[in-house]
C-alpha cells in the first residue's frame, strides 16, 4: 500500500510516496519559492518550474512524481487539510460533496484550506484513477466537550460564524497517544496522557482514554502557547489597546501576531529553537526570557490538562523541539513531583530519537507519570490513515440492520453496596429478562441524591458487578447537579461518586457516575459481518424516526457474551424523536462525507 501524501501549505508545497504499512519512504518532494521562482527538490535532484504560483507548481510538480514511480503502483493519494471545521470528525474518502464542504470550512482557515483544495483538485486531475483521503488537522479534537470548546462571547455571534475552539496536529497527537500506549504495553482507552508538540507552531492536548478533551489551539491556530513567529495566548484588550493607542489596523495585528510574535518577538534572534538556547547560555537576556515564557507556558498547560483530567499517566513531548530539545524538556518538567512525574535528567540528555527508536522514556523508574519523548510523523500518520479509509471502504456490509434500544438510567451494584441498601446477605431479584444474555432488571431500586436534587426508583440491572456505575443522561445531570463524563461502560475511574439510599440504608459510591457513551453490542460473527472490530467507531443511520439521521461517533463492542443491539439514552432518543423498535444500519464509506468508519487504534 504505497500511499502519496501531499502536504499544500502557503509558502511550500511538500509530497511523498509511504508505505502506510510500513513506513518505508519510496520518494520526497518539496517545492519552494512558490511565488517566485518555484524549485522543486525530488529526490535529490532539483529542477527549475515553469511559471509560478501554486497552480503552477503543482501541474508542474505531481506528474514528475509519476515518472519518477517507475513499476511501483500507488494505491491512493493522502492530503492534509488544515481545517475541516465541525464537519469532519475523521479522514474521508474526497468527492465532489466532500471538496464542497472543505470550500465551505474555507472561511475558518483562509490562508490553509483554498491552497489545500488547490492541491486536492490538482492531484485528482493528475492522479484520476486513485482514492484521494482527506486528513484534517482538526479531526482528532471533534471530540472537545462542549464547556472546552465554547468562547465565552454571545451565543449569536459564535453561531453565526461558528467561532468555537477546534484544535490543530490533531494527526501527530493523535498518532503519538498511539505510540505511547504501544510504549507503555497499555490499553489507550485505559490513559490519560498529555502531549505537547512544540515545533515551529505548537500545542498540547489532554487526551483522556483516548479521547482529545482539550487543547490550546482554538478557533484558529494562534491560540495557546508561545511559537515560533505565533503569540500564542494574549489578553484581546492589549489588542484593542494597540489598534486605539498604535493606530494598527485589523491587517497589522494579524500580521503581528502570526509573523513578528513568539519565539521571534521575544528572542530578537528569530524563531530557531537552537539559537535561543545557544544564546541564552552566553547571556542574552532577551533568549533567556523567551525560554522562560515559552516554558512557563506549557508548565501552566500541563498543571491545567492534569486538573481537567483528574490526574495524567503519561507527559509526551514530540515535534522538532520537544523531540531534541532536552533544555525545554528539562525546563518544562522539573519540579512537577507533585502530580507524580519525576524526571531523569541523564536519560532526559541521552534521548536520541529514529524511526527504528521513535520513544523514549526519560522519567525515574519510581515516577508514577512516565515521561516519554516521542519523534512525530505527520506524513506517514496521513498514509496510515489513507490506507485505513481505503481498507474499511471494501469492508463494510451495509445491509444488516441493527436493532436500537433506549436505556434509561439504570444502576450495576457491587454485591457490598446491595447489602448495605437492602440488607446483609440480599440478593437481586429478577423482574424481567434484558436483551443482552443473562443480564436482567431487577425489582430492586434505590434513590440517587446529588447536589441538586434527588432522583427515586432508579432500577438496578443485575446480576452485581465488580465496580458500581450509575448510568444517567445529560438532562439527569442537570437535574440532580452532578458533571458526569461520557464513557463505555465499565470505565468508571476518576468519574463522580454519588449517595444511595435504598430500604435498609445508604451507601456512597466514591466513583461511577457516567454518561454512557451510544455503543452497538455485537458478537465476534456480526462483527465478521459488519467489517468491524472492538472499540471501532462508526455511524449509524436510522431512516424510520421522524426525519432520516446519523448517529456518529458509535463505539463498538465485540464480545461472544453479547447480542446485536445499539444502545442509546433517553436525551439522545427524544432529540431523535426515534419510535420504539427502531433499526439502524452501519453507514459506509461509499464516499459521502458522512459514510464514514473508523477504527481506534488501541
Ligand atoms: P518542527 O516545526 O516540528 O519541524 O520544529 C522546528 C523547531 O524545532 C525549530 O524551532 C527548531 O529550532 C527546533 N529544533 C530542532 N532541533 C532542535 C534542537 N536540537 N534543540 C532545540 N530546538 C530544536
Amino acid at each position: 500500500m504505497n500511499i502519496l501524501v501531499i502536504n499544500c501549505g502557503s509558502s511550500s508545497i511538500k509530497a511523498a510516496v509511504i508505505n502506510g504499512i510500513s513506513g518505508n519512504e519510496l520518494l520526497t518532494m518539496k517545492v519552494e519559492r512558490i511565488h517566485d521562482k518555484p524549485l522543486v527538490h525530488i529526490n535529490g535532484s532539483t529542477i527549475d518550474c515553469i511559471g509560478s504560483g501554486h497552480e503552477a507548481a503543482l501541474n508542474f510538480a505531481l506528474p514528475l512524481i509519476k515518472d519518477h514511480l517507475n513499476e511501483q503502483t500507488l494505491s491512493g493519494v493522502g492530503h492534509r487539510v488544515v481545517h475541516g471545521g465541525n464537519k469532519f470528525d475523521m479522514p474521508v474518502l474526497i468527492n465532489e460533496e466532500v471538496e464542497k464542504v472543505i470550500k465551505e470550512v474555507s472561511v475558518l482557515a483562509p490562508l490553509h484550506n483554498p491552497v489545500n483544495m488547490l492541491g486536492i483538485t490538482v492531484a485528482r486531475s493528475v492522479f484520476s484513477d486513485l482514492p484521494h483521503i482527506a486528513v484534517f488537522d482538526t479531526s482528532f479534537h471533534q471530540t472537545l466537550p462542549r464547556r472546552a470548546l465554547t468562547y465565552a462571547i454571545p451565543k449569536q455571534l459564535r453561531d453565526k460564524y461558528a467561532i468555537r475552539r477546534y484544535g490543530f496536529h490533531g494527526t501527530s497527537h493523535e498518532y503519538v497517544v498511539g505510540l505511547a500506549a504501544d510504549y507503555l504495553k497499555a490499553d489507550l482507552n485505559a490513559l490519560r496522557i498529555i502531549t505537547c508538540h512544540l515545533g515551529n507552531g505548537s500545542s498540547v492536548a489532554a487526551v483522556e482514554y483516548g479521547r482529545s478533551v482539550e487543547t490550546s489551539m482554538g478557533m484558529t491556530p494562534l491560540e495557546g502557547l508561545v511559537m515560533g513567529t505565533r503569540s500564542g495566548d494574549i489578553d484581546p484588550g492589549a489588542l484593542v489597546h494597540l489598534a486605539l493607542e498604535e493606530e494598527m489596523t485589523i491587517k497589522d495585528l494579524s500580521q503581528m501576531l502570526n509573523k513578528k510574535s513568539g519565539l521571534t518577538g521575544l528572542s530578537g534572534v528569530g524563531n530557531d529553537m537552537r539559537d535561543i538556547v545557544e544564546k541564552s547560555s552566553k547571556g542574552d537576556d532577551d533568549c533567556r526570557l523567551a525560554l522562560q515564557v515559552f516554558t512557563h507556558r506549557l508548565r501552566k498547560y500541563i498543571g491545567a490538562y492534569t486538573a481537567v483530567m483528574g490526574g495524567v499517566d503519561a507527559i509526551v513531548f514530540t515535534g522538532g523541539i520537544g523531540e531534541n530539545s532536552a533544555v525545554i524538556r528539562h525546563r518544562s518538567t522539573q519540579r512537577l513531583d507533585y502530580l507524580g512525574a519525576v524526571l531523569n535528567e541523564d536519560k532526559n540528555n541521552d534521548v536520541i530519537l529514529s524511526n527504528e527508536a521513535p520513544v523514549q522514556d526519560f522519567a525515574m523508574n519510581h515516577s508514577r507519570v512516565r515521561l516519554l519523548a516521542i519523534k512525530t510523523n505527520e506524513q506517514f500518520a496521513i498514509a496510515q490513515e489513507t490506507v485505513r479509509i481505503i481498507e474499511k471502504k471494501n469492508k463494510v456490509n451495509t445491509k444488516p440492520t441493527i436493532p436500537i434500544a433506549v436505556s434509561g438510567r439504570h444502576i450495576h451494584l457491587t454485591q457490598e453496596a446491595v447489602e448495605a441498601l437492602f440488607g446483609k446477605g440480599y440478593e437481586l431479584t429478577v423482574k424481567a429478562p434484558l436483551s443482552q444474555p443473562k443480564q436482567f432488571a431487577c425489582n430492586e431500586q434505590v434513590t440517587i441524591v446529588g447536589p441538586k436534587n434527588k432522583i427515586e426508583r432508579v432500577r438496578i440491572l443485575g446480576p452485581t458487578r465488580s465496580k458500581n456505575q450509575l448510568e444517567i443522561s445529560r438532562t439527569d445531570e442537570f437535574f440532580i447537579g452532578i458533571d458526569a463524563p461520557v464513557r463505555a461502560s465499565g470505565k468508571v475511574e476518576n468519574s463522580p461518586g454519588i449517595k444511595l439510599i435504598g430500604p435498609k440504608g445508604t451507601y456512597q459510591m466514591k466513583e461511577g457516575v457516567i454518561c454512557a457513551w451510544r455503543h452497538i453490542h455485537m458478537t465476534p460473527e456480526d462483527a465478521q459481518l459488519f467489517g468491524v472490530e472492538d472499540k471501532d467507531i462508526v455511524d449509524v443511520e436510522v431512516s424510520n424516526g421522524i426525519r432520516p439521521l446519523t448517529f456518529g461517533n458509535v463505539l463498538v463492542r465485540v464480545s461472544s457474551k453479547y447480542a446485536l443491539e445499539m444502545h442509546i439514552d433517553t436525551d439522545e432518543a427524544n432529540a431523535a424523536e426515534l419510535p420504539r423498535y427502531s433499526e439502524g444500519v452501519l453507514n459506509k464509506t461509499d464516499g459521502s462525507a458522512k459514510l464514514i468508519t473508523k477504527k481506534k487504534k488501541h
